[in-house]
């Protein structure tokens, strides 16, 4: 396995409530002693399938999962609360799915974002003043998507940074491209500077995320920041402008979906038939917010060629 792969894959662990039961404990422990070892891990390779081992399924892992429901079993049957294990809610792994239905649901947005920016190439000249940046934001989610799919078929260290850096840059990227918008077609050196400034306030975020222990309550609070000033500085400009830019209605009703859709991550229940929590749902509702924003940015993008092919300004 090369390495990169062995750090991608190289476990989170994150202690809950379920991991902290002694019956979950002695289970592991036991299950370990039993099939990790000697000729039994022998046996355990030579059955595995190749897509599992190739996703970085190992036999400690298979220990946690059966024994994560035996423990779930005896809380349902002594009537407790479903509790978490490593810092998640117990799922049913499919195949080599770890969260089946969020890594569905990450790819979707995915699929629907590169749909749309074929849509929007095909649509838009390259001579539009906000072709490019369009361009960029849409690789910009379109590798957040990727990474959120890769993070919820498989949660480790790594593929966790990833997702989480991933949709901070998107939100950033989100923000820049309001600037452009708004002030960057009158004056470009202002949204070079400001573009600069979210580079910089982007790589200090990630490095103090990533030199010391990942604080999770400073990245909530830093990506909801991030939110907020996008909402706020669209939703301005899109009030001030709503009666010469009929469209811009979609672009109100994705931002505040957006960050409305971002309180569904606070109802933190188990998941329905072990498949659908909050999470998933979280992602499900993101997927037709993608197709709007497109359609605005479309329409604003030929807006734009209008205005300026009229009056040579915005
Ligand atoms: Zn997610």
């Amino acid at each position: 396995m090369a390495p990169f792969l062995v750090l991608l894959l190289a476990g989170v662990v994150t202690a809950s409530r379920g991991d902290r039961e002694p019956v979950y404990r002695e289970c592991v422990s036991s299950c370990e002693q039993r099939n990790c070892t000697g000729s039994r891990l022998q046996d355990f390779w030579a059955e595995q399938p190749l897509y599992m081992r190739l996703t970085g399924w190992v036999c400690l892992d298979d220990c946690r999962y059966q024994c994560m429901w035996h423990t779930v079993y005896l809380y349902i049957k002594e009537g407790y609360a479903v509790p978490q294990f490593h810092g998640k809610w117990p799922f049913f792994r499919f195949l080599f799915f770890q969260e089946p239905a969020s890594a569905l649901a990450s790819f979707l947005n995915g699929f629907a974002n590169l749909v749309m920016l074929r849509r929007y190439r095909a649509s838009v000249p390259a001579s539009c003043p906000m072709y490019h940046t369009c361009l960029t934001f849409a690789m910009v989610s379109i590798n957040a998507w990727f990474w959120s799919t890769i993070f919820h078929t498989r949660d480790t260290a790594i593929t966790e940074k990833m997702d989480y850096f991933c949709a901070s840059a998107v939100i950033l990227h989100s923000i820049y491209l309001c600037c452009m918008r708004t002030l960057g077609l009158r004056y470009p050196s202002f949204a070079t500077a400001f573009g600069a400034v979210l580079v910089v306030l982007f790589a200090c975020h990630v490095s103090y995320l990533t030199l010391g222990r990942f604080d999770y309550s400073y990245n909530m609070l830093a990506n909801a920041s991030f939110g907020m000033v996008n909402l706020v500085w669209w939703l301005a400009w899109c009030l001030k402008r709503r009666s010469h830019q009929p469209y811009l209605w979609k672009c109100v009703l994705v931002v505040v979906l957006l960050q409305s859709l971002a309180l569904l991550e606070l109802l933190d229940f188990p998941p329905f038939l072990w498949v659908l929590d909050a999470h998933a749902l979280w992602h499900f509702s993101t997927i037709p917010l993608n197709v709007l924003f497109y359609s605005f940015l479309k329409d604003d993008s030929l807006y734009l060629l209008k205005v300026n092919s009229v009056l040579k300004v915005d």
